[in-house]
């Protein structure tokens, strides 16, 4: 008869480990004041998936990659056909993006899994680390592509506006890998297949730090309404087109950019909930210093944890955009480019979590997420948890992005103890 230990097994991550596969990883797509650039569908994100690949075989995990590149490594349990653990984040990046936003997650989750491997800790639930392709949006405006085809959640209208810079339209590319507009549910992994899934993640914002605390628990996650107002006025020439019979589509854009500022900060407190807002891209045509602005296409995101402030946000900029377009005689288009609803975690999960930070004596934090993770769609097929770790000064998505490497090992711990904890109950 063999015995399994009840107590939670004592087992430490190897924090050194971690931080040199962490660095490997970081080093793909390195560039200037070491900004890392690794968008989806890249060579660079390739190359940061082969290595994935390669130290998941290192560790006697068994590899799935499917249709679109997400990649997943077991550990059999000792019920390999109970449901599984699955942690992990992704490897993307945005444009001179930094080390740690993503790679924390998955590298994390990688020393997790293999620390309870050597350690040969009894787990009845199999573990899967996960590698998600596409989290960012920088490149198609599309956010967590991976884990949403995962989810079963893309819709062919979430396709109909996102394009690349370069005009590629990731329906074609989808299209290329076998996943077309009728089989966009092909990836969804079945939700009786899936027992919990865990996420670490820096913070990406300044609270931790502030507090002086190592460890977030997350509540819930913000999610976006994202859309695009495009302004048509008339492009004219600038030197001979009095200013009263101008149709400037810029100084329009300039309105309702100062406009979404504006109600945003009316939404500043937690109580109403919090809405943050932000014009983070703009096209200009003609886009020369003598010919007044003929037209303009503005990018618009709108986040909260509350559904309804943050729907009340979108309808109040949508409806600012067409009364200054009236006012001003041009004309104006709404495209939306994707509506979520902003997502509860698993509050057993989360308390998991948080009994083992109390043994251990380790300060945390319960907070929601301001930025959208892949946790946000897994937590639509199975109860869904994350752990946050400090981001210092809250810079993210820049090349100053910086985390103690001691906070990545606590998280990575934390983590890996969650994760036998939920595969044993
Ligand atoms: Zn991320």
């Amino acid at each position: 008869m063999t015995l399994i230990p009840t107590a939670s097994p004592r087992a430490n991550i190897n924090q050194r480990r971690l931080m040199r596969d962490l660095n490997a990883i970081g080093r793909i797509g390195i560039g200037d004041h070491g900004a890392v650039t690794r968008l989806v569908f890249s060579i660079k994100e390739l190359r940061s998936r082969q290595l994935l690949i390669h130290l998941m075989r290192q560790a006697g995990l068994k590899i799935h990659i499917d249709a679109i590149g997400n990649i997943f490594g077991r550990l059999d349990g000792r019920e390999p056909k109970a449901p599984a653990v699955l942690s992990g984040s992704h490897l993307d990046t945005v444009i001179h993006g930094g080390k740690y936003d993503g790679p924390v997650g998955v590298i994390g989750a990688l020393e997790a899994v293999r620390t309870i491997n050597e350690n040969k800790i009894p787990i009845s639930s199999s573990l899967e680390v996960v590698c998600f392709i596409g989290e960012e949006s920088s490149r198609f405006g599309f956010s967590t592509l991976g884990s949403s085809l995962v989810a079963g959640e893309v819709h062919p209208k979430d396709l109909t506006n996102a394009v690349d810079p370069q005009g590629t339209k990731l329906e074609h590319v989808l299209a290329s890998l076998g996943i077309t507009r009728r089989n966009l549910t092909s990836l969804k992994r079945a939700p009786k297949g899936l027992k919990a899934y865990l996420e670490l993640h820096i913070e990406q914002g300044p609270i931790l730090e502030a507090k002086k605390k190592r460890i977030g628990l997350v509540t819930s996650i913000a999610a976006p309404s994202r859309f695009k107002v495009v302004f048509s006025g008339r492009a004219d020439h600038s030197g001979t087109t009095p200013m009263e019979m101008r149709r400037d589509a810029l100084v329009a854009s300039a309105q309702l950019i100062e406009y979404v500022e504006k109600v945003c900060r009316k939404f500043s407190s937690m109580e109403k909930g919090r809405v943050v807002g932000t014009v983070g891209a703009m096209k200009i045509e003609p886009g020369v210093i003598n010919a007044v602005p003929g037209k303009t296409e503005l990018s618009i995101d709108i986040r909260s944890t509350t559904a309804r402030s943050k729907d009340r946000v979108a309808r109040m900029v949508k409806r600012r955009a067409q009364e200054i377009a009236s006012a001003r005689a041009i004309g104006v288009e709404i495209l939306p480019i994707r509506e979520e609803d902003p997502v509860p975690l698993d509050k057993r999960l989360l308390r998991v979590t948080q009994e083992i930070c109390d043994q251990k004596g380790i300060e945390y934090e319960i907070m929601p997420s301001g930025a959208g993770h892949d946790a946000m769609q897994m937590a639509k097929i199975t109860p869904a948890g994350m752990i946050f770790i400090p981001s210092m000064r809250g810079i993210s998505h820049n090349p100053l992005e910086w985390t103690d490497p001691e906070d990545i090992g606590l998280g990575s711990q934390l983590l890996m103890e969650t994760m036998i904890r939920v595969a044993n109950e």
